[in-house]
């Protein structure tokens, strides 16, 4: 099986160093795509908790070149980390929301360079038109391809509190339209909407389990400055989770999500100049650990009570 033995998860990094040999960094990069529940075409202000600011470093602004945005964050993670192959990461908004020209076009140059194993594409589920799936599907034959779905809740009552503008279903029609092509889907989740339980959550990873989801990313929710939700923090409508209540979820999470599913992410983050609540004030490898050791100290590990997977055993 896929344990890695001392995270006690199925790591993407992991996966990656796997599949292709050595280590594979993410690069992320801002296209200049929009996003149709800002713009107006599925609605207006965006999801509660959205400042696109919170998931920007700040070398990848839109009027940066694409090669540009790639260059430095490859010579970054390759000093930093020894990375010798990349995914560039179209994160940025929504980046399948554009025609499908600008879409090949803006893809094709990502995979011109000699290093570049593929591409993450970062969309939400309303936004995938059939024209998209084919043009990844065509990629995906030579090449690596993600397509990373935000879904954040399974809960309809939810998503429309959040302003999402979708639906449990949109997610389930979207991650079927995309099976199949030979690429991998990465489902967005996050944890600690105001009047959401633990146990509400944790039906994510059964939702997950009976789908063809490859990755999970998984966020706590946070408040961050120029959002609806930092102004429900200040006036007492979102208390967030504590540190405690979300490593504990995120473990009981990863306990019943199979060991099949590779995780991107286990917390989200954002700039300490913008973050509003909560403030947990530990760094994001810290964070990391935070949830890895819990299930030491549990003694568990990804998918125990629901697959055979066994620690230690690699594959
Ligand atoms: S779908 Fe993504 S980019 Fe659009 S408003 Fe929501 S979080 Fe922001």
């Amino acid at each position: 099986m896929n344990i890695h033995p001392e995270l006690r998860i199925h790591s993407y990094g992991h996966y990656l160093r796997q599949r292709f040999g050595c280590r594979v960094s993410k690069v992320n990069v801002d296209a200049g795509f929009t996003c149709p529940n800002r713009d107006g075409s599925k609605g207006i202000g965006g999801c509660i908790y959205c400042n696109n600011v919170s998931f920007s470093p700040k070398d990848t602004q839109p009027v940066i070149p694409l090669e540009e945005q790639m260059s430095a964050g490859m010579a970054y993670h390759r000093k930093r980390l020894g990375s010798e192959k990349f995914i560039i990461y179209f994160q940025k908004y929504t980046n399948t929301y554009g025609s499908v020209d600008l879409l090949a076009d803006l893809y094709q140059r990502a995979l011109n360079h000699p290093d570049v194993l593929g591409i993450s594409v970062g969309t939400r589920p309303d936004a995938l038109s059939d024209e998209a799936v084919e043009l990844l599907a065509g990629i995906a034959r030579k090449h690596y391809v993600c397509l990373e779905l935000g879904l954040q809740s399974m809960d309809d009552v939810i998503l429309s509190q959040i302003n999402r503008g979708h639906t449990l279903e949109d997610f389930v029609s979207a991650v079927g339209r995309a099976h199949g092509h030979n690429f991998d889907i990465c489902a967005h989740l996050i944890h600690g909407f105001p009047g959401e339980t633990a146990g509400e959550f944790l039906k994510t990873a059964e939702l997950i389990a009976g789908l063809p989801i490859n990755s999970v990313k998984l966020h706590q929710l946070h408040a961050v400055e120029g959002t609806r939700l930092a102004e429900m923090y200040r006036a007492g409508e979102f208390i967030p989770l504590t540190l405690a209540q979300y490593v504990a979820t995120a473990a009981d999470f990863l306990e019943l999500l199979p060991s099949r599913v590779t995780v991107q992410r286990l917390y989200g983050s954002a700039p300490l100049a913008i973050r509003v609540a909560p403030q947990w004030g530990l760094k994001n490898n810290q964070m990391w650990y935070a949830v890895v050791n819990e299930l030491t100290k549990r003694g568990t590990w990804q998918g125990c009570r629901v697959d055979q997977a066994k620690l230690g055993l690699g594959s």
